[in-house]
């Protein structure tokens, strides 16, 4: 598919051209022009994407604002927010009148977004006004729900928990946070924990994306996204294995085809033909779940021929000489055909490109995660970037995109059963630590705990359901789980509804 389009016509000095090429980038029906130039122009951009976009955005709220005071109604006011509908991130500006969001608009100055919008962003007010919203607490009273005030529903769950906490210990309470909570709320909810006394909190990013956090951090110690989305304009070559961006982060294809409209390869690996794939230069369908066998297939084209980044690897990777050993050995094509179906020679174009056209990235998801085998998937895609020298690069490293909004700040800061915030563990140094920085008595804290569960880990959100239905005398502490949040049930039927 072709998706250069280029002109000679421009005017770049005339503000009319400005307003021109702003219209052409959100692709209305104007005279043509690179979108390179667009982006360049959006340096301007800023200026003139505000100059055309936001502040008439302002200007009208301002002129509605005076309207309104003017008739001794409340103030219009805009608030920059993030969609919440997926990792991309974009900006949205959200127009409040009467503290009722009325409104939004995408925002043109975010180098995310740069003004665009997916059909799921552009639902986003609808979190807050969908009918389907509940929008007050609600209590089954006889087979029916019945309204109730906030005052009574604080009183009764809490009563609640602490006589769970009276008769069966702590930790029969089990508490699920979420990748949609902001860094401070994923904090508060942890530290929350650590004073009731229990390490059974987990958050969603243990079902999406555990297996890229340790997959990576075991690779080159961090378990993060190693570029940004914006960066892959960037990239000479693209490798997705594993992702649907099309489809599950629309507004990341936006920077991706700004790279293709440059020169960049993309290729999709991919059991299915998805919308992503009918982007692609390549498209490569492989046996679904066996994305080692072909990453060590294309790996084995790299080393054959020698295009490994062989001084990158001796300043800074260890072990690639036994990757090596073991590729070339035991990953030869006709292994790989016979357990991915991806024969020799599509192999070999797909090492080719990358070889030849780098800084190339590597972008995967779900796909990859979600496999038995996800934290070695993740690893072999992280190997194949070292071998190719790509990772600490701009345009190169791991794309990994994530489901949520803040799967990062969640798992960084949140409610982990085997970690208090930032990665510092469950020692009691680890606690005495957070004691210190929270102002409570370290010996308090450990009397929270049942005893001797303090430096436990506590459940996965994956397992949970065994600390309910197994045994109690299987399980290590004093009761089985009694009590669960109601925030995981609301989080899991509202992902769902979303599919
Ligand atoms: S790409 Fe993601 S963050 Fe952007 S509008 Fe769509 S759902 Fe929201």
């Amino acid at each position: 598919m072709l998706l250069t389009r280029r002109s000679s016509e421009t005017s770049p000095a005339s503000s009319s051209s400005l307003v021109t090429s702003l219209a052409r980038g959100l692709g209305r029906a104007v005279p043509t022009m690179d979108r390179r130039a667009f982006l360049r122009r959006s340096g301007l951009g800023v200026g003139a994407g505000l100059a055309v976009s936001q502040l008439t955005l302002v200007k009208k709220v301002q002129a509605a604002d005076a309207a309104k005071a003017a008739s001794g109604d409340k103030k219009v006011v805009v608030k920059r927010t993030v969609c919440g509908h997926c990792s991309v991130g974009c900006a949205i500006d959200a127009v409040v009148e009467n503290g009722v969001w009325v409104r939004q608009e995408p925002v043109f100055d975010s180098p995310i977004n740069l003004g665009a919008h997916c059909a799921k962003g552009a639902a986003l007010r609808e979190h807050g006004h969908g009918e389907f919203r509940l929008k007050y607490p609600m209590k089954l009273v006889d087979g029916k729900y019945q309204r109730i005030s906030w005052d009574q529903a604080l009183d009764e769950i809490s009563a609640k928990m602490l006589e769970l906490r009276k008769s069966s210990g702590p930790d029969s309470v089990y508490v699920v946070g979420s990748s949609k909570h902001n860094n401070e709320q994923a904090y508060l909810l942890r530290k929350w924990m650590s004073l009731w006394g229990s390490n059974n909190c987990d958050h969603q990013a243990r079902i999406c994306h555990s297996t890229t956090v340790a997959g990576v951090a075991n690779t080159w110690g961090y378990g993060a996204m190693t570029n940004s989305y914006n960066d892959m304009q960037n990239s000479k070559a693209a490798l997705y294995i594993g992702s649907n961006a099309a489809e599950a982060h629309p507004v990341s294809m936006l920077h991706m085809l700004h790279a293709k409209e440059i020169g960049c390869k993309m290729i999709v690996v991919d059991p299915r033909f998805t919308r992503t794939a009918a982007k692609a230069d390549q498209y490569v369908r492989l046996r679904s779940g066996t994305d080692i066998p072909f990453l060590f297939g294309v790996l084995y084209h790299v080393f054959k021929n020698g295009w490994e980044d062989k001084k990158y690897i001796e300043d800074r990777v260890y072990g690639m000489d036994k990757v090596r050993e073991d590729v070339l050995a035991k990953w030869t094509p006709d292994k790989v055909l016979e357990a991915s179906g991806v024969d020799e020679a599509t192999c070999l174009q797909v090492a080719k490109t990358m070889a030849e056209n780098r800084p190339s990235t590597i972008v995967w998801c779900m796909g990859q995660t979600q496999h038995t085998i996800g934290n070695a998937m993740v690893r072999a895609s992280c190997i194949l970037q070292l071998a190719l020298g790509n990772v600490g690069k701009s345009g190169g490293g791991a794309n990994i995109f994530r489901g949520h909004d803040n799967v990062q700040g969640a798992t960084d800061v949140g409610p982990n059963p085997d970690s208090l915030p930032g990665y510092y563990g469950l020692a009691e140094g680890s606690f005495k630590h957070f004691a210190n920085t929270w102002g409570v008595d370290f010996e308090w804290i450990k009397k929270q705990y049942a005893p001797g569960m303090m430096t436990k880990p506590g459940m996965t959100v994956s397992r949970w359901i065994d600390g309910v239905l197994e045994k109690n005398e299987l399980i290590d502490q004093d009761s089985n789980l009694r009590g669960c949040s109601s925030g995981a049930m609301r989080r899991t039927r509202r992902r769902a509804g979303s599919r």
